[in-house]
């Protein structure tokens, strides 16, 4: 698989060079992992799957922004925006790619899931946002040849805020949990979705996330526009 990485900014107003786009993963320039940018759809893509329908992966729902163009799209939920949604929440297959979504723990408004990608023997995962993913799913990520997940927050445990009434979770953990998550099933970690604390010292950003890597596992910060072959 070429995977593609459009943009690496997570949803805040600061940017950087390299680091001014938001979500969005093209794979074998054939379809979209999420459509944070309108510019996105000049890939020609035959189809976009989502994670979640939060602006920064879905421009259309920004105020003032539609989606003029019909696009095949695959999601955890159908919004009013979109006509041509299929909601899946099972596994599914387009082409030779076959799709798993995997239940995240984001936000208490909009459903979101992680995806595996298989190709063949090749096998990814794109988390889009996450609080958290509940053990059982971890369980059933197996052996990955990458992770592309989100690079919000640096610090241990992130931002999570928990809902009064019903106890819930939301926001985003921290990079730390993130790799030791994901460790457990891949040796390459790709980071992109980066939050303030990022754009501040790039470099010294970049290298935080690098000094995570060990012996087992690299883990490295994407640029917008950064292109991965497996
Ligand atoms: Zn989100
Ligand atoms: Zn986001």
């Amino acid at each position: 698989m070429k995977v593609k990485i459009l943009g690496t900014r997570g949803e805040i107003e600061r940017s950087a060079p390299w680091h001014t786009k938001h979500s969005g993963v093209l794979v074998d320039d054939t379809f979209l992992l999420d459509l944070g940018e309108k510019e996105y759809l000049d890939h020609d893509p035959e189809f976009v799957v989502f994670t979640h329908f939060h602006p920064d992966h879905a421009f259309f729902m920004r105020k003032h922004q539609q989606l003029d163009k019909s696009i095949e799209a695959y999601g955890p939920e159908k919004p009013d925006e979109l006509n041509n949604l299929y909601k899946r929440t099972t596994a599914f297959d387009r082409g030779p790619y076959h799709f798993t979504p995997i239940p995240t723990i984001h936000s208490l408004k909009v459903k979101s899931q992680a995806y595996i990608v298989e190709k063949g023997e090749q096998r990814i995962l794109y988390t889009g946002d996450l609080a958290w993913m509940e053990k059982k799913y971890q369980k059933e990520l197996g052996k990955l040849d990458m992770v592309i997940t989100e690079g919000s927050f640096f610090k241990k445990g992130g931002m999570i805020r928990r809902h009064k009434a019903s106890g819930k979770i939301f926001g985003h953990t921290g990079v730390p949990d993130l790799v030791r998550i994901f460790s457990k099933h891949t040796n390459h970690i790709v980071l992109m979705h980066f939050g303030n604390w990022f754009m501040k010292d790039i470099e010294k950003a970049r290298e935080k996330i690098a000094k995570l890597s060990n012996d087992d596992v690299k883990v490295e910060a994407a640029r917008d526009g950064q292109e991965f072959s497996l």
